[in-house]
């Protein structure tokens, strides 16, 4: 595998592949890298010639009092993974190849709908450093297939309008997500969790599942479902962030005849805060 710290070494490595007629697939990740992100890696070989992860800790979607200090940061291993998989490139920027001016003057990329609410409340900010980061990686790797994972959603959702009103030439790759035995997604905040709040961690899926299964079975009293899963997330030690039955596309509050459907859940345990969600069709 190669690896590229800098714009202009992967830039020029890719513009060959270009030349030559490769398909390049690209996984952004932020590193830390489980065998959700592995999966997504052995999508984007299945329909392209080279593929590129990148890790870059993206300080712009952090809010001031979040985890980017503490984020893990485990890049020799990572690399060993990537390797293990057969990944081609890796691209490792530092902040100030990404972020040259600073963070503070930056130009962003802001998506105007779908920002301010679920993820968005509770991180002010987060949904326009993800925008801002993946559209300057997008300019430097010039892939053919972007591929994102389902489990951050909403982050997925606003990629596509983003990719849409801006006409980035790239098309977006959908990954299952990949979980745990017991149903918690795989997440590089898994480990702030303490043994014991591992061990109950896997309510957030099943009260999302326990709304899925009641929304199959013809239940549309959606409140009191979104009620409910959260009663049942506080129980097992958590506080509930959100519940919402959402329309899959626009992530607004779901219609009773909507028919995609996303439920979409977060919780706080006492170091992480954890998200999930189950789609309905
Ligand atoms: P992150 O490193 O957490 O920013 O995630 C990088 C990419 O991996 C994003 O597209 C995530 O949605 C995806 N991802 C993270 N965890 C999982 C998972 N458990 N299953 C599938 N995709 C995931």
């Amino acid at each position: 595998m190669q690896i590229f710290q800098k714009v202009e070494g992967i830039r020029s490595a890719l513009h060959e592949a270009q030349l030559k007629g490769k398909k390049i697939g690209f996984v952004p990740t932020m590193g830390n890298l489980h065998q959700g992100h592995l999966e997504l890696i052995k999508l984007a070989q299945k329909t392209n010639d080279i593929v590129v992860c990148s890790i870059f800790v993206n300080g712009l979607q952090f809010g001031l009092h979040e985890d980017w200090d503490q984020y893990p940061r485990t890049f020799e291993e990572d690399c060993k993974k990537l390797a293990d998989v057969s990944c081609d490139m890796l691209f490792h920027p530092d902040e100030n190849q990404m972020y040259p001016n600073g963070l503070d003057s930056q130009t962003r990329v802001i998506c105007s709908s779908m920002t301010d609410y679920l993820c968005g409340a509770s991180r002010p900010g987060h949904f326009e450093g993800v925008t801002t980061v993946v559209s300057k990686l997008l300019n430097i790797i010039k892939p053919h297939e972007l591929v994102l994972g389902r489990k951050d959603y909403q982050q997925m959702a606003i990629l596509y309008r983003m990719i849409e009103d801006l006409c980035f030439p790239v098309r977006i790759i959908e990954a299952e997500i990949h979980r745990e035995v017991d149903g918690l997604a795989m997440s590089s905040r898994n480990v702030y969790l303490s043994a014991l709040e591992r061990q109950n961690a896997s309510q957030l899926y099943k009260s999302l599942s326990w709304v899925a299964g009641k929304i199959r079975l013809g239940d549309r009293n959606f409140i009191a479902l979104e009620k409910e899963a959260a009663d049942q997330i506080k129980k097992a030690g958590f506080q509930p962030d959100y519940i919402s039955i959402c329309n899959s596309r626009t992530l607004e509050m779901a219609t009773i005849d909507d028919c995609d459907i996303a439920v979409l859940g977060a919780m706080y345990s006492s170091a992480a805060r954890l998200i999930d969600n189950i789609s309905l069709h």
